[in-house]
């Protein structure tokens, strides 16, 4: 059985799917084209310790969701959870890091272990996009902007709101831990087994629980807002006058703490209420200590990565239909190598389009039917009549209007211009 099955909550993505994830994916990346980032391809592999050393020991990724394995000559190497320990390792070791400034943007698998259910997959999709170099506010929220821009072009604006937090700087947190822990010590036995350890580990990603017990507990606790230091306080403050100087909505959420331990200072995700448990879609933050951290001299750093799963999932519950229909198909009672030969001139006389040719024949409306799951949007029609009179018919196949005679020559200019206008 196993061998016919793929692995649970990984997932095939049909031809079926792929339009619209090609689609999601071309205006993601014109958007981070417009921002001036650039595409870095890392390895979907890493010494594990890439990971341990920059998510940090006491999170869930690296406590419980690794793909980690020996290799065969026995280093421990892991499938990447999330693309920023990969990406830091990788602008250290070509020195990317200096001038100041570099914008880098990645794209592809992140692999956790974790309980399959709805938005939560264990091979998933993300964007991720990180700054390096740059310290000012105003790089906090032009990655805020920008985000907030691709809502807009994929029409999710309203789907989604931004919230807002900062964690400070290390100081200002080692203070407020302990408060945090004299909190909490006299509800540790009412609190879920993982916060019980955290509580030991690493307190603050307590106020991540799920557990509605320990929410409820963790609502009343002291907020990092009163320990935070001047410097930090500033720069939160500049971010948020900044964002309402854009005119971007954000709620400051004093719980958001995120999952993974190099944040510091700026924190923000996008929620939306549409997608049952798993409601965070865009989710980042400031990594100022990373880059040293992991090896690399000392620069700022931010980034966000987005589940693209869960951005599909926002955009199918639109229920708009997506421009997908492209291209043309040639049909008709003619042999089929004759329909193979006019697509080939086709192709070489319209390089952009999609061209396809019915390969099996047979009767008009079963070729009919092949050209409307083909997903072109114009059927070129020629048959014996048309071949006699130096013409094709064109019909719309997602339209009522009227089929059109075109002759031989006047093709592809027709073509051509019909597609400028439609799509
Ligand atoms: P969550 O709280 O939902 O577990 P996270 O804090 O672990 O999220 P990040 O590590 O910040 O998530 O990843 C950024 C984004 O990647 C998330 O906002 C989400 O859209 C997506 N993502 C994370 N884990 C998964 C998963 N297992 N399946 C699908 N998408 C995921
Ligand atoms: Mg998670």
């Amino acid at each position: 059985m196993s061998q016919r099955q793929s692995i649970r909550g990984m997932h095939d993505i049909l031809p079926s799917e792929t339009p619209l994830w090609q689609w999601l994916e071309s205006q993601v990346e014109a958007v981070l084209k417009q921002y001036q980032f650039e595409e870095i391809r890392v390895p979907i592999v890493e010494h594990t310790e890439v990971f341990t050393k920059a998510i940090g020991q006491t999170t869930d990724v690296v406590e419980k969701e690794m793909y980690t394995f020996e290799d065969r000559s026995g280093d421990s190497l892991t499938l990447r959870p999330e693309g920023t320990a990969g990406v830091v390792r990788s602008v250290i070791q070509h020195g990317l890091l200096h001038p100041p400034g570099q914008k880098v943007w990645y794209h592809g698998p992140m692999f956790r272990y974790e309980r399959p259910q709805r938005g939560r997959q264990r091979q998933f999709h993300q964007y991720g996009v990180e700054v390096f170099g740059l310290a000012e506010p105003v790089v906090d929220v032009e990655l805020m902007a920008m985000i907030e821009r691709l809502w807009q072009r994929l029409g999710l604006s309203s789907a989604v709101s931004l919230e807002v937090n900062s964690l400070g700087d290390p100081d200002d947190r080692a203070r407020y831990r302990q408060h945090l822990v004299d909190y909490l010590t006299p509800y540790a036995a009412d609190l879920d087994e993982d916060s019980k350890r955290r509580l030991q580990t690493n307190p603050l990603r307590i106020f991540d629980s799920k557990i509605e017990t320990t929410q409820a507990i963790m609502s009343e606790a002291p907020r990092f807002g009163d320990f935070m230091g001047d410097a930090a306080r500033a720069h939160f403050e500049q971010v948020q006058a900044l964002l309402n100087d854009l005119g971007i909505s954000f709620r400051v959420n004093s719980g958001l703490v995120r999952g993974l331990d190099y944040y510091c200072r700026t924190v923000f995700e996008w929620v939306t209420d549409q997608l049952g448990a798993q409601g965070t879609v865009c989710a980042g933050g400031r990594y100022d200590g990373l880059t040293a951290m992991a090896g690399g001299k000392d620069v700022p750093g931010i980034g966000l990565a987005m589940g693209e799963e869960r951005l599909l999932e926002l955009i199918k519950a639109k229920n708009e239909p997506l421009p997908m229909a492209s291209g043309v198909y040639w049909l008709g009672q003619v042999p089929v190598g004759e329909l193979l030969a006019e697509a080939e001139a086709l192709r070489l006389a319209c390089p952009h389009l999609t061209v396809g040719s019915d390969l099996v024949g047979g009767s008009l409306k079963s070729q009919f039917k092949r050209a409307d799951r083909s997903g072109a949007r114009v059927a070129l029609i020629y048959g014996e009549a048309e071949r006699s009179q130096g013409i094709v018919q064109v019909k719309d196949l997602r339209s009522d209007s009227t089929q059109q005679s075109v002759s031989k020559p006047n093709l592809a200019q027709y073509l051509s211009s019909l597609f400028s206008t439609q799509s």
